[in-house]
């Protein structure tokens, strides 16, 4: 995970130091020696994120991050301030300025490494959402990613593993402002909870009296239903080895002893963010894949879904199992002629009302899919052919019985279907068990419409 960090400092040997260390693990550099600099150069060249001196001559970081996070083209980038030792005045300035993190000086290596990493990893997951909200936008989709990337998060669910009661209230008070905090100290209850919450963060102590916190963080990072949710370690001053075993085994971000609140607000911030990315990366995936297998005008599945499903319904897949089921055909009566009586839209509202009886009519076992133009399916799991005929009676019946109200008809419309029926038999293809179901509704057609044919076995 390489990206480009710009460091600020009036001090040529501080820029220096941060340079070769975040040169050592290939992140590219840039350099700025004051403020104006630091703000003409965060434009420009458009860093992943930002590390700024609080004390320099004219604009100081805090006048910088302030300005930095009220211009658009920049209020997205990361900025970790750099403070003098643990002034925690700084931090409350730093915070309101928008600062998104903290590191003092003299800045130690896993401290660096460990704010670097994650607030690059939320600056690349904000990267990827806005590329996919602008190609959203450009392509018109009906459900765009919508996301203010600078918002406040609030309302996450953060479970807090800690057993020293001062602490534990540290905490649940602190996060429990705007988040609702659960405080477990047995890491084993922990683990379950984790497991069924769904939560957007778990602190973990590692000072745990009776227990073993990185347990806890290794058995989170392996179980499924837990893998992505964001770790937060709380550890003592001097127990190093620990914090950076943490890290190894996929711990996002640590807390020193004693804990500032404002820096517990801050890494928690930035945690639950990138989660919360995460997830509306993870719909909008979901959406795509949706939409790729459903028809736009219906609803129901299109028809490339319908013929992996039928393929998986006839077991040909490797060694897969036979199974029996029923695909009807549907085509709607004369549905050329009510377009050319009603006009096209009027045709459009009478399929989606059509798909929407359809569905009304099967189980949710059945699956219904626009094959194309006015011709449904519906397949049938588990159904032999008098089952179906009479699932098709019903559909058919669904239709005829109740004329279609269309937006700007004065009167409803009827409407009508044909419906072939087949059963699958031995080993066929999908298209052969269409071509077979086809067929029966060629003769229904034929034999005056409105009708349900069940092809010859
Ligand atoms: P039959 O009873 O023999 O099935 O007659 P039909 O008129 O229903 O059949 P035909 O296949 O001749 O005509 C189907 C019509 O469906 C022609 C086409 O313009 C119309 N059609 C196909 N897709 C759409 C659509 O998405 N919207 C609308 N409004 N019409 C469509
Ligand atoms: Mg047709
Ligand atoms: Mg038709």
């Amino acid at each position: 995970m390489t990206a480009r960090i710009l460091v600020v400092d009036d001090m040529l040997p501080n820029v220096k130091v941060l340079e070769a260390k975040l040169s050592s693990e290939y992140y590219d550099v840039l350099t700025a020696f004051n403020g104006l600099d630091a703000i003409e150069k965060a434009r420009t060249d458009k860093p992943d994120l930002i590390l700024l001196d609080v004390m320099m001559p004219g604009l100081d970081g805090f006048e910088v991050c302030r300005r930095l996070k009220s211009d658009t083209a920049t209020a997205h980038i990361p900025v970790v301030m750099v403070t003098a030792l643990s002034d925690v005045r700084d931090r409350v300035t730093g915070i309101e300025a928008g600062a998104d993190d903290f590191l003092t000086k003299p800045v130690d290596d896993v401290a660096l490494f460990a704010r670097v990493r994650s607030l690059i990893r939320l600056k690349l997951l904000m990267d990827e959402l806005r590329l996919r909200q602008e190609t959203s936008n450009t392509f018109g989709v009906s459900a765009p990613i919508e996301i203010d990337f600078n918002s406040e998060p609030t309302d996450a669910r953060i479970l807090a593993v800690e057993d020293a009661p001062y602490e534990a209230e540290l905490i649940a008070k602190t996060l429990g402002q705007a988040h609702q905090v659960t405080v477990q100290a047995d890491p084993k209850e922990a683990l379950i909870l984790a497991r069924g919450g769904d939560f957007d963060l778990v602190v973990v102590s590692l000072g745990l009296e009776q227990h073993d916190g990185l347990r806890l963080c290794s058995q989170l990072r392996s179980m499924e239903e837990t893998r992505q949710v964001p770790i937060l370690t709380l550890v003592d001053d001097g127990d190093k080895k620990r914090l950076v075993k943490g890290l190894e085994i996929g711990v996002n971000d640590y807390l020193l002893r004693p804990i500032d609140r404002n820096e517990l607000l801050a890494r928690s911030r930035t945690q639950i963010r990138r989660k919360r990315f995460q997830d509306k990366l993870r719909a909008s995936f979901y959406r795509s894949m949706a939409q790729a297998v459903t028809d736009d005008l219906t609803g129901l599945h299109n028809r490339r879904y319908l013929m992996s499903h039928i393929e998986t319904q006839l077991g040909n897949e490797a060694g897969g199992a036979l199974r029996s089921f029923a695909v009807l055909l549907l085509d709607i009566d004369h549905f050329k002629s009510i377009n050319d009586t009603f006009g096209h839209d009027a045709g459009d509202q009478v399929l989606k009302e059509f798909a929407q009886r359809i569905a009304r009519n099967v189980r949710g076992v059945d699956l219904a899919a626009r094959f194309g133009g006015e011709e449904f399916v519906v397949v049938m799991p588990e159904t032999d052919m008098p089952n179906a005929h009479v699932v098709a009676e019903r559909l058919r019946q669904a239709f005829s019985d109740a004329p279609f109200a269309v937006q700007g008809i004065d009167r409803p419309i009827p409407v009508t279907c044909s419906i072939g029926v087949a059963v699958a038999e031995g080993r066929e293809t999908p298209d052969q068990i269409l071509k077979r179901a086809d067929e029966a509704l060629y003769a229904a057609k034929r034999d005056g419409r409105n009708r349900v044919v069940a092809a010859a076995a």
